[in-house]
């Protein structure tokens, strides 16, 4: 298939008919280039699905490419975010300034929002590197992957739950439940013209990251909750997809689809992987061992940290699965392959 990835600067506000437009949104400095905010109209003012990464040049590009779509930013009546992720919900509190608009997102993201704002950074960067040593990094690699955090998103005014309707008068907007890439993230089904804003959870042609923080946590289990989310979802039939980034696409249950194959197959890699070692392995090595679009040893720390957190986040699918076994030693957590 021919890809239809196009950088920013070919991106522009669009009426996507049916009182939705879309607005790209630049995120500086990012492989992904931009979100795709948009905007639905209701006789009370639009709502925004998503507001952007906060930056001057960010805030520039959504307030003006709403005003070439006839919307001044200052009418705007609420924003409801997918995920409090930077490139997403960074905008929402200038939206809010500029417009009084209310911001609403899932509980269980609006608590990781509070919890940013309660953490000081220092302790932040002690948490971190205290999470690497247990996975097993070199203590140099553990300082140098606790790189610089943006800003916390603004606290929400209004907390979703699965099925609530935002409130978008005579329309229905409703939130859909679809953990995984964070605990709160949502779609947002718009139930009168069968269309899904699927921020991160489904996207055309990448996968969202999938991560567990910190690495050794055993009471959650991220990529399961990711992989029924994508069933839940598939679920809902041949709806058009509005993802956050990339591009717009019809039939989100296939995507779902393929998306949940792709990480079966990832699993079923890692578990023969760690089947062919004759000694337990460390989230590290795990990691190193893997396949990543790049090379391990050429992955800034950064990266390192994040497929880190991948591995981390398959490794404890297949133990829930009962596949695979974690070592009983908390200083340094090891995993081996069960018999099958
Ligand atoms: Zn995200």
């Amino acid at each position: 298939m021919k890809t239809r990835r196009r950088p920013y600067a070919e991106q522009r506000p669009q009426d996507l008919g049916g009182g939705v437009w879309s607005v790209p949104v630049p995120i500086p400095g990012s492989p992904l280039g931009y979100t795709l905010v948009y905007a639905v109209e209701s006789p009370k003012g639009p709502v925004l699905v998503d507001a952007g990464w906060n930056h001057p040049e960010a805030w520039q590009a959504l307030s003006g490419g709403l005003a070439t779509l006839g919307i001044d930013v200052s009418t705007v009546r609420g924003v409801v975010v997918t995920h409090f992720h930077p490139d997403h919900a960074g905008l929402a509190g200038q939206v809010r300034e500029a417009s009084g608009a209310w911001i609403a997102m899932h509980e269980n993201d609006a608590a990781m929002v509070r919890l940013m704002h309660d953490f000081a950074g220092d302790e932040h960067t002690a948490f971190q590197s205290d999470m690497l040593r247990r996975a097993g990094a070199d203590p140099s690699e553990a300082r140098a992957a606790s790189g610089e955090r943006p800003a916390p998103p603004a606290v929400p005014d209004r907390e979703l739950r699965d099925g609530d309707l935002v409130d978008l008068p005579g329309r229905k907007l409703r939130a859909v439940h679809t953990p995984g890439h964070t605990p709160g993230h949502i779609c947002l089904h718009l139930e009168d013209a069968d269309r899904l804003f699927t921020g991160d959870h489904v996207l055309p042609d990448i996968t969202p990251h999938i991560g567990i923080y910190p690495y050794d946590r055993e009471d959650v289990d991220p990529l399961g909750d990711f992989l029924e989310s994508l069933e839940r979802v598939g679920e809902l039939g041949t709806l058009d997809a509005l993802p956050a980034h990339e591009w717009i696409f019809p039939d989100v249950a296939a995507r779902a689809a393929e998306i949940r194959h792709h990480h079966e197959e990832k699993l079923d890699a890692l578990l023969a992987l760690l089947a062919g070692q004759p000694e337990p392995q460390t989230i590290w090595e795990v990691a190193a061992m893997m396949t990543w679009n790049k090379p391990w040893d050429t992955l800034p720390p950064m990266l390192r940290g994040m497929a880190a957190g991948e591995a981390a986040a398959h490794l404890r699918t297949l133990e829930a699965r009962g596949r695979i076994r974690r070592l009983p030693d908390v200083e340094l957590v090891r995993f081996q392959a069960l018999d099958s």
